[in-house]
């Protein structure tokens, strides 16, 4: 219950590098006038979940910066503001989806192309995305084991609801996308968080042991990671599921992989990322075109059930069910059809590297401990004081706006989300040059 004088704590930037938190008493008198109004109502308080009215106060950090940065933008022009906050793709999409969803609307039968989806999803694109998986990893799918959704966010919602009950716990390795906070709490399931490995952000095997304890039903992992960009090889791959599979069978029951691979498509130097899959057959492969087909506002993924996962030919039915429960009732079909046609392209994502090695070369050559990125569009160097968020908020008074690491689980560290043009990227270098030498002098 929503009762007067609750207090809401609300976090807001002010003013030219400084990010202030302001805390808001009381709620709008006018909304409980209306609503006494209301005959359902009167002589109510106003019903508002307190879950989600505790969470106004927790809202994004990356998303608070990247509103900042908007702001600033805004006084002294966007040419003069580095802005490093947010994961939005810089490179255009490319032109053969649009094409594709031209000649959909040109070509196919309205009612056809606008009518709603069978609940497992679209079969054509279902099978588009099973072909593909199929020839570029070895990988044997059939339609079946394909479940289209908004993105990996949806993908993530519904593999976690199909595998894990409420109480159970789901074990995410740090640094991690904070949004699995909320991504796993409001299933009713736990969060555990492993602390990182910052030698290398491979997995922490020191104390994988002491975390992996009877209740972890999942395992939620992201290669290539959001914010270390580190790409787990082939060999953490192996040991990881190793343990998985004894913990298995010492507990007694079944432990699910939930991997999160929506920047599978950007490796550098040439390397492929391993696909998780191959390697454990628990496994439920959650991706996005988001990154790879510059698309994240289209709202467009899949789950990818491995066909030799426990009840593999249950689970795409069962997320089916848990879509009729969160209001999903699959994707636009419009772009689930131009995702099924458009499968195995990508916008021209070479960007990222040459923007990582920029950076990176510049953050080592600044005295700055930094893990080289494998992928991703990401780098999550060490600050040069303890405290990151202090670090950040003196590289805003330089126009640099970098998201301090404590809610990726990486306190100390910072993130740097380099999707920006090459031309902005260079001329950040000498204002992060500036802004180092002149509030850390060696
Ligand atoms: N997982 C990770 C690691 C991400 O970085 C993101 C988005 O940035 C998502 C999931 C959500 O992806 P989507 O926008 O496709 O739902």
């Amino acid at each position: 219950m929503f009762s007067r004088g609750c207090i809401i704590r609300l976090y807001v930037s002010a003013g030219a590098g400084d990010i202030r938190i302001f805390y808001f008493a009381g709620i709008d008198e006018k909304v409980l006038a209306a609503d006494s109004l209301n005959p359902l109502h009167a002589g109510k308080e106003t019903m508002i979940n307190e879950e989600y009215i505790s969470m106004l106060g927790k809202k994004s950090v990356i998303r608070e910066l990247s509103e900042y940065a908007t702001a600033r933008a805004k006084e002294i022009g966007a040419e003069n503001v580095y802005d490093f906050s947010l994961g939005n793709p810089s490179v255009p999409t490319p032109q053969s989806f649009d094409d594709t969803i031209i000649d959909l609307v040109k070509t196919m039968d309205s009612v056809s192309l606008h009518g709603y989806s069978p609940s497992n999803g679209l079969p054509e694109a279902k099978q588009q995305v099973a072909d593909s998986l199929n020839r570029r990893f070895d990988m044997d799918y059939t339609a079946n084991h394909i479940f289209p959704t908004s993105g990996a966010a949806g993908a993530i919602a519904h593999a976690l609801r199909a595998v894990v009950r409420p109480g159970e716990t789901v074990l995410v390795f740090a640094p991690y996308f904070p949004e699995y906070n909320p991504y796993i709490t409001f299933t009713g399931a736990k969060i555990r968080v492993v602390p990182a490995n910052f030698r290398d952000f491979q997995v922490n095997f020191d104390v994988l042991d002491e975390y992996l304890t009877s209740d972890v039903a999942a395992i939620l992992i992201n290669s290539p990671n959001n914010p270390s960009g580190a790409v787990y090889s082939e060999e953490t791959l192996q040991r990881l599921f190793d343990v998985c599979r004894a913990k298995e069978k010492e507990y007694g029951h079944s432990i699910f992989i939930i991997s999160d691979e929506p920047y599978r498509e950007i490796s550098f130097d040439g390397k492929k990322v391993p696909y998780t899959a191959k390697f454990y057959d628990n496994t439920l492969t959650c991706y996005s075109f988001s990154k790879s087909l510059s698309i994240p506002g289209e709202r467009i993924g899949y789950v990818a059930v491995n066909p030799r996962c426990e009840k593999a030919d249950r689970l795409v039915p069962v997320m089916a069910q848990i879509s009729r429960g969160i209001g999903h009732n699959c994707p636009s079909s419009l772009i689930c059809r131009a995702m099924g046609k458009c499968v195995d392209i990508t916008s021209d994502l070479s960007v990222y590297e040459t923007n990582m090695n920029l950076l990176y070369d510049t953050f080592v050559r600044l005295g700055f401990t930094v893990v080289r990125p494998g992928g991703t569009f990401y780098i999550f160097p060490k600050a040069l004081e303890e405290d990151a968020n202090a670090f950040c908020r003196k590289a805003l008074k330089y126009d640099l706006v970098f998201v301090p690491g404590d809610s990726f689980g990486g306190p100390g560290y910072f993130r740097v989300a380099y999707c920006l043009d090459t031309d902005k990227v260079k001329r950040s270098l000498p204002v992060i040059e500036k802004f180092v030498r002149s509030e850390y002098p060696a």
